[in-house]
């Protein structure tokens, strides 16, 4: 990369990707003076699939480092309440965010306004390729209009979600070894659909899929669903549109519209990390951050503010970025694996949502129908094999307060 041919362009630090990670990443670097890029590889603002739902920290985070919520962020209905768990035997449970609603973010519009407030340059239809990490500095490889960009940063970030372009380019073989989930959702117009607009509606169903999904955005209703990589999207689709309209007695249209995406979901619940090597570091949904309920912002939002400290911290005093980094993330660990945790679901308050207020108001006999049918669901994952992971990591987590970073890579 070095000698002839264009000239790299000198940066303090190159983050790749701009949606929450980056955005909060970036902020860190700007905040602090250094001289900061965004590779983002599409075009801004661009689509993201995301059912744009906001937890109360992720809210938080954004009023703390970005400002006020323009309206233009927002879909219709511009806010939700919480989520509302439904089980095989029509028993259903609504659990309201702490604080009331949240808002529900328009991904398009959210993470540009986001990424701009952070001040940093962002170059768009910039693709990341490549990287050598020298030691001192790294160089990066980019393509822009069937072109070769080239860029040498002290430190880079990614922060590029589940595409992992600078985790494979850091660990080759690793996404090749961690289990892959497609989801996959349909926007259809509403003839009648009896389920509260203001939740985002969710079944533990093991015959409907691994995450099955239903909530109201700008006037059509999405239906979603989740599984192992493997089997067909169209025909779980159809299969959970019947089941809604026999049990819920949702009518709707054909759908107008469909998107489908892959997901590293897992990493987080069984404390597997990824946060980079040398001077590159991994964060956001590429690092396997995913809280309960696929809710991702707000555990991007703050692995990206802490990946721009370490960076940060790193450029001011002479302490190693990985070092730094591995420090400083152990927090955000601790939140987000404690979502999973069946310890810290019993005893704790892991979720900012209020679980014992809405099991409270459920008898005692239902309260063993309900925990029968979440374990029956529980049983679908049994295949990756991560229980014996979870229970350990969990009392783990439990006795000595912390969960393992030799888990990391
Ligand atoms: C269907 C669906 C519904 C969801 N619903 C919710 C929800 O309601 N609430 C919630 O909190 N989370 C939700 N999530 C999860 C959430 O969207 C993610 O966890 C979150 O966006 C992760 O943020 P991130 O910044 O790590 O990565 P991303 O938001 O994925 O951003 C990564 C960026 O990197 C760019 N990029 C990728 N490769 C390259 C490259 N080689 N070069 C340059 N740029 C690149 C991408 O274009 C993208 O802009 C949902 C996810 C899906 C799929």
């Amino acid at each position: 990369m070095t000698g002839t041919g264009p000239k790299p362009r000198k940066v303090d630090a190159l983050i790749v990707g701009s949606g929450p990670a980056a955005a909060a990443a970036a902020k860190r670097l700007n905040d602090a003076g250094y001289e900061t890029v965004v590779l983002e590889r599409r075009e801004l603002p661009r689509h993201k699939p995301c059912s744009g739902i906001l937890s109360p920290r992720g809210h938080r985070f954004l009023l703390e480092n970005f400002g006020p919520l323009p309206k233009e962020i927002l879909h219709t209905p511009a806010s939700c309440a919480g989520v509302k768990f439904h089980f095989p035997s029509m028993r259903s449970v609504s659990m309201d965010f702490d604080g009331g609603p949240t808002p529900h973010l328009h991904r398009k519009y959210a993470d540009q306004w986001a990424m701009r407030q952070s001040g940093a340059e962002v170059h768009d239809r910039t693709e990341f390729a490549g990287l050598e990490d020298k030691g001192t500095h790294v160089e990066v490889t980019a393509k822009k209009d069937g072109g070769t960009v080239l860029y040498r940063a002290r430190r880079v970030i990614g922060a590029d979600g589940p595409s992992l372009a600078v985790v494979r380019a850091v660990y080759p073989d690793y996404a090749r070894q961690i289990p892959w989930f497609v989801v996959g959702q349909k926007f259809h117009p509403v003839i009648d659909c009896p389920l509260d607009d203001k939740y985002f509606h969710f079944w533990f169903h093991p015959e409907l899929g691994h995450y099955t999904w239903s909530h109201a955005r700008d006037g059509k209703q999405i239906v979603g669903v989740g599984f192992i990589k493997g089997s067909n999207f169209d025909s779980r689709h159809r299969k959970v549109v019947e089941y809604l309209e026999r049990k819920h007695g949702v009518k709707l249209g054909p759908p107008e519209d469909r998107e489908i995406v892959t997901a590293n979901f897992g990493p987080s619940l069984v404390n597997r990390y990824i946060f980079g090597k040398g001077n590159v570091l991994i964060t956001g949904q590429a690092a396997g951050f995913y809280n309960m309920i696929a809710e991702g912002m707000s555990c991007a939002l703050h692995s990206g503010a802490i990946a721009g400290e370490a960076a940060v911290e790193s450029f001011r005093t002479p302490m190693d970025v990985q070092r730094a980094y591995r420090g400083m993330i152990a927090s955000e660990v601790r939140r987000c694996s404690d979502q999973w945790s069946p310890l810290e679901i019993a005893l704790g308050r892991p979720h900012e949502a209020d679980f014992r207020g809405a099991m409270k108001k459920v008898k005692f006999g239902e309260k063993l129908g309900i925990l029968g049918e979440i374990l029956s669901f529980i049983r679908l994952y049994a295949p990756l094999k991560w229980g014996r992971q979870i229970a350990w990591q969990s009392i783990r987590r439990k006795l000595l307060g912390s969960y393992p970073s030799s888990r990391w890579l």
